[in-house]
């Protein structure tokens, strides 16, 4: 291999507008670059203390237990999981869409019986089925779901769902991943237990990050565990000693500490803008993308009342080359927009507005490119 077969990478200019990872702000990037500086270095533990704070305002929570764990959505996802879940118990996972079933999948990896809820993909969790679960499975500890099902558009009314796994003595486990910072998520309001995100969609910032957060029920509950979580790097009972505040920070491993600059920078910005902005600012664009696509003649699916205005589940027009026009679209424009999963495939494509990329520019960029690409 010649010397010439090696450089530096330089990433193509894009527009993310698809499923996620979203365009980055160079905020983001800015911070990301600036000089490493060691994991337990004072500067950097007062950087952990604003992180948490700021994603306390961003959850809408005070738990105490609230840090991003150094890996992506779906290591959260399993945090959450394998530190409440003990072999044999039973858990209510709602599978409405790909991120459902990964659940219901960690669920049996972790030793637990999963009572599995379906739902049509692109429908949000039935409410009444999920109580009618609770009530035949009066044994099981946990209810899981996905609150914004990024494979289908779908929004799922939290809120209700947690209210009913409370009357059934069961804990949450959420899913919001693509909904922390682009549709309303009260963490403590609606009183959630044990819920993560991911840094790539409505955060604005790069991939490789999951945002969590943990009830005090939650806490007790993984204390009090019989038997030690399988998974020593997501065991939360370690990594409590690290994250979980005070003066005195106990390695536990190495945080991504470039990352984590990032994540605060995208969280300030999150903080700067206000959280209720920056719901209303995806709903408004949001809008203004439907009426758009509506006036080049696509379709929307799925139920106006349970649309995710941070990713928009459009019908391809028949006989359309999905995998061509997606390239056309990347080739001439710059544009990403997401295929669709499973079922979904060759028949919708998912484009997003998420955080800071859910713009006024982007929607008029993206509606131009279609026009052009389905003409
Ligand atoms: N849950 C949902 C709803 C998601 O959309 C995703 C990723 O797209 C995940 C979980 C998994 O996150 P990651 O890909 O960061 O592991």
């Amino acid at each position: 291999m010649s010397d010439q077969d090696h450089r530096s990478f330089a990433p193509p200019l894009r527009m993310l507008m698809g499923p996620g990872p979203s365009d980055v702000h160079p905020r983001v990037l800015a911070a990301m670059a600036r000089p490493t500086i060691g994991h337990l270095d004072p500067e950097f533990v007062s950087l952990m203390d604003e992180v948490k704070r700021l994603l306390q305002y961003a959850m809408r929570t005070d738990n105490d237990l609230t840090f991003p764990i150094s890996a992506p959505g779906s290591a959260g996802m399993e945090a959450c999981l394998v530190n409440l879940i003990e072999p044999g118990d039973e858990v209510v996972v709602c599978r409405n869409g790909v991120f459902g079933g990964r659940m219901h999948s960690i669920v049996e990896r972790a030793g637990g019986r999963p009572v599995a809820v379906d739902d049509a993909w692109g429908d949000p969790v039935d409410v009444d089925k999920v109580e009618a679960a609770l009530k035949a499975h009066g044994d099981a500890k946990i209810l899981a779901f996905v609150h914004a099902e990024t494979s289908t558009g779908a929004l799922s009314d939290a809120a209700r769902l947690a209210e009913l796994a409370r009357a059934h003595d069961c804990l949450t486990v959420v899913d919001a991943v693509t909904s922390l910072g682009g549709v309303p998520l009260e963490v403590d309001a609606w009183g959630l237990d044990a819920v993560y995100s991911g840094s790539q969609k409505c955060l604005s910032c790069a991939p490789g990050l999951s945002p969590v957060s943990f009830s005090q029920r939650a806490v007790d509950r993984i204390r009090a565990r019989a038997t030690p979580v399988q998974s020593w790097f997501l065991d939360l009972s370690l990594v409590m000693g690290y994250w979980g505040g005070g003066a005195k920070r106990a390695y536990h491993h190495t945080a991504p500490v470039n990352a984590i600059y990032g994540l605060h920078e995208a969280l300030l910005m999150i903080h700067e803008e206000g959280l209720e902005r920056s719901w209303a600012r995806h709903r408004l664009h949001h809008e203004a993308l439907v009426a758009g696509l509506e006036g080049l003649g696509l379709r929307l699916r799925g139920d106006a009342a349970h649309r995710l205005p941070q990713l928009n589940v459009v019908e391809l027009p028949a006989g359309l080359d999905d995998g061509a026009a997606r390239r056309q679209l990347l080739d001439d424009y710059g544009l990403e927009v997401g295929g669709g999963l499973g079922d979904l495939a060759g028949k919708v494509w998912r484009i997003g507005l998420m955080g800071t990329a859910c713009s006024r520019r982007n929607v008029l960029g993206c509606l131009a490119a279609l026009d052009d690409v389905l003409r």
